[in-house]
């Protein structure tokens, strides 16, 4: 299982919890995507399967490798609560199951993910049988959001609420990932979650391509300055996105260059495309005509002062 970092309040409780036999039969689990909810439901699972004592987690049993490796016959598993398996058949075969016997003679653990993806449909069934809970048996269900779910549903819960992940946790995961990169930008871009982690590693291609762009116009090379301003000009909708990115890749070069010199121009790139955005997007100036100026100045020696607003362009 994929290790789990964070949530210490909620884990100790709910271990707390199995341990003593007390632990509510239907669980909802809240919080944002990305912080490890699910990961904790499974944990949790893998408690309550563990064949090696009641309320342990031993890691290495049968029941243990069986919930770590979703073949459980008794943990039931719905990835994605919208998918087939979420449907109202799906549920009712689930629930169905779980009138039989179990197949270990223990618990039975049922994780509902994505919980308000639900059908209005599926949610009835349930309902009916969230009313009148089975021994043993545990419901976990887990929502990003839970005022999409019925009230009905959620009074029948006990809710546990995750937050985000400290920037000390998700440096920690990231790094487990093997991430290459700039590990404080995406634990800045991360905003506590790893929900986003994939777009923004997929973005690192296009965003290695621009950095190499900018590198050469810092060097001075005005043929990069002026494809990179009609580049940029074309897509109007993805600009300011990408002049933001731009900025952050300046700093990023601004702290990575120790030479005073190198450093100084980093930081002149990084004034020029701060100090532009009111010319493009308050006062709409031509966005090609301003961006070649602007780049043309990053990549000339220093002392010449950059056009962020000039009227003699237009
Ligand atoms: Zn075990």
């Amino acid at each position: 299982m994929k290790a789990i970092l964070g949530h210490e309040r909620q884990r100790e409780a709910l271990t707390r919890l199995a341990q003593s036999g007390k632990l509510a039969p239907t669980l909802l689990f809240c919080g944002m995507p990305g912080i490890g909810k699910s990961l904790v439901a499974r944990e949790l699972a893998q408690r309550l399967l563990c064949r090696k004592s009641s309320g342990a987690l031993c890691g290495e049993c049968e029941g243990c490798r069986l919930v770590a490796s979703n073949s459980h016959p008794d943990f039931y598993y719905f990835d994605d609560a919208n998918s087939e398996s979420g449907d109202v058949d799906g549920i009712r075969k689930l629930l169905h199951s779980l009138t039989l016997r179990p197949y270990y003679s223990g618990n039975r653990v049922v994780i509902l993910d994505n919980s308000e993806a639900l059908n209005p449909q599926s949610v009835n069934v349930l309902l009916k049988s969230l009313e009148e809970p089975r021994p043993s048996t545990y419901f976990i269900l887990i929502t990003t959001n839970r005022t999409l779910l019925l009230p009905t549903l959620v009074s029948r819960c006990q809710a546990y609420y995750f937050d985000t992940l400290s920037e000390k946790d998700v440096r920690t995961l990231l790094q487990s990932q093997g991430l290459t990169g700039p590990l404080d930008e995406l634990v800045a871009a991360a905003s506590g979650s790893l929900a986003h982690i994939e777009d923004l590693k997929n973005s690192f291609p296009a965003r290695q391509a621009l950095m190499a762009k900018l590198e050469r116009i810092v060097a001075g090379n005005m043929l990069e300055a002026c494809s990179l301003a009609q580049e940029l000009s074309k897509d109007k909708d993805s600009l300011a996105q990408k002049l933001q990115l731009l900025r952050l890749l300046a700093h990023q070069g601004m702290l990575g260059n120790s030479d005073p010199v190198t450093k100084r121009r980093w930081a002149e790139a990084y004034e020029i495309i701060s100090s532009q955005d009111y010319a493009l997007f308050e006062r709409n100036l031509n966005p090609l005509a301003l961006l070649t100026t602007n780049f043309c100045a990053i990549a000339t020696p220093l002392g010449r002062s950059p056009q962020t607003d000039s009227h003699q362009l237009f």
